[in-house]
């Protein structure tokens, strides 16, 4: 990594009015969501269904994704199978071009982010407009999302204030937020009006009837696959659920594990084309079948994208999501990183004080926390931490393994610590110690 996950948080760290107010909206959202699920007395027996239907799928998919295409052909929708970014990307230009596409709108898909759709378009002529609104602000802004549901929650109004200002001439300094969502509705309208296709990620994918759902609360997905005759979908192999009446399980706890919301503005099916279009699925894998036979690591793959992990982890609100470098910030971003490239992320598993909030929060029962420190193991394993850290570890685990020494060691760190001056901990060498106090260590007979 050229700029690492402790130098990109120490930056954002740097802000602290931004470290602040971030973790706080998260921490906001993280309550609405405990609202939420205190209103659904099934809670708990709800997560154990969304898991037991995931592991049901994920041990079947061979059979469900075959019965997924059979059921999407028989509606009149064109499958397309993609085993890696390229091929994805290559499906949908190859359809664009054979339209005579030149702009496209899409609606929020971290998949397409994930294979860098929009830079292979871009490349080849074809303009991408994200159409919403948190991911059209990061567009313009030139960055990638910083969580998988609010994309742009580490910016200011302020900020987009500028950013539209820049983009479109609106009034400079006027943040008010609905003025500029108004701003943002009347681009996005022409955009609607002046694109030849709508492309839309998926949320769930149903094999008995061969139809995928999309869930979103601006309308966005709606509004581009209807106003369009070529509409085509991405999803990823994971996203199949066995019959429609599971869905209703999902549906209840993705909203209300995302936002604190008891169900998303919309919920589409979209199941055949519309007369005289036509609609595609292009059904992706890029490393998740390799993951499905990973013993440790397969349960990932429930992920229904909720964002819940990511916005309880203390750890994420304070460093932010671009500090990972990964599409998938947060917890379940560090468990899916080292998997794609574990030189590139091996730093991702150690960005977390596994208290478990994460796996308490996850509506499809993850153990995220126990995955984050498996992979702690395979990075040591294969070399892939620091020597210095390495060292470290071997005393630490040899003396916690020993109580003699033990005691010993704790005795000289008491002593340490009520004697020595502070600039004896507190010095630039010194990374832990930053932002960090030290208890008051008390005699034993005191109180
Ligand atoms: S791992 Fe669980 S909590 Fe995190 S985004 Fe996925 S489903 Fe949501």
């Amino acid at each position: 990594m050229s700029s690492t996950f402790h130098d990109k948080s120490n930056a954002f760290l740097k802000e602290e009015s931004r470290s602040n107010w971030h973790d706080k909206a998260l921490w906001y959202v993280r309550e609405k969501r405990d609202n939420a699920m205190s209103d659904v007395p099934d809670w708990e027996k709800l997560r154990t269904a969304a898991s037991r239907i995931k592991a049901h799928t994920l041990t079947h998919l061979d059979a469900y994704l075959l019965d997924f295409e059979a059921a999407a052909a028989a509606n009149g929708v064109r499958v397309h199978w993609a085993k890696d970014a390229t091929e994805h990307n290559r499906a949908i230009y190859e359809i664009l071009k054979g339209h005579e596409v030149t702009k496209v709108v899409k609606s929020k898909s971290m998949l397409t982010e994930e294979c860098g759709l929009n830079p292979y378009l871009e490349a080849r002529g074809v303009e991408v407009i994200d159409t919403d609104l948190g991911e059209r602000i990061i567009q313009l802004k030139g960055e990638p999302p910083s969580h998988i549901v609010l994309p742009a929650i580490h910016i200011t109004k302020e900020e987009v204030s500028e950013i539209f200002h820049s983009a479109w001439g609106t009034q400079q300094g006027n943040s008010d937020p609905k003025y500029l969502t108004l701003a943002a509705r009347a681009s996005l309208r022409e955009d609607f009006m002046t694109s030849g296709a709508a492309i839309t990620g998926v949320n769930f994918a149903i094999a008995e009837t061969g139809e995928v759902v999309v869930c979103t609360n601006e309308g966005n997905a709606d509004l581009g696959t209807h106003i369009h005759p070529l509409q085509i979908h991405s999803m990823g192999i994971e996203k199949l659920i066995p019959r429609r009446t599971d869905l209703g399980v999902f549906t209840r706890l993705l909203a209300r594990s995302a936002t604190g919301q008891p169900i998303t503005v919309y919920t589409s099916h979209f199941q055949r084309p519309k007369p005289g279009g036509e609609m595609h699925i292009v059904i992706v894998d890029n490393g998740r079948s390799r993951r499905l036979g990973e013993e440790t690591f397969w349960s990932s793959l429930k992920c229904i994208r909720c964002g819940a992990c990511i916005n309880t982890c203390p750890i994420y609100r304070r460093s932010g999501g671009h500090s990972y470098g990964h599409t998938i910030p947060g917890p379940i971003g560090s468990i899916l990183a080292p998997d794609t490239d574990l030189r590139r992320y091996s730093q991702l598993p150690f960005a977390s004080t596994l208290c478990g909030s994460c796996s308490e929060v996850c509506p499809v029962q993850i153990d995220i926390h126990n995955q984050l420190y498996r992979w702690r193991q395979v990075a040591v394993g294969q070399g892939q931490v620091s020597g210095l850290k390495s060292r470290m570890m071997r005393i630490a685990g040899k003396i916690l393994a020993n109580p003699r020494w033990y005691r010993r060691v704790m005795s000289m760190m008491r002593w340490g610590m009520k004697w020595l001056p502070a600039s004896w901990l507190h010095h630039r060498w010194n990374a832990w110690a930053k932002g960090r106090s030290m208890p008051q260590i008390k005699n034993k007979n005191d109180e």
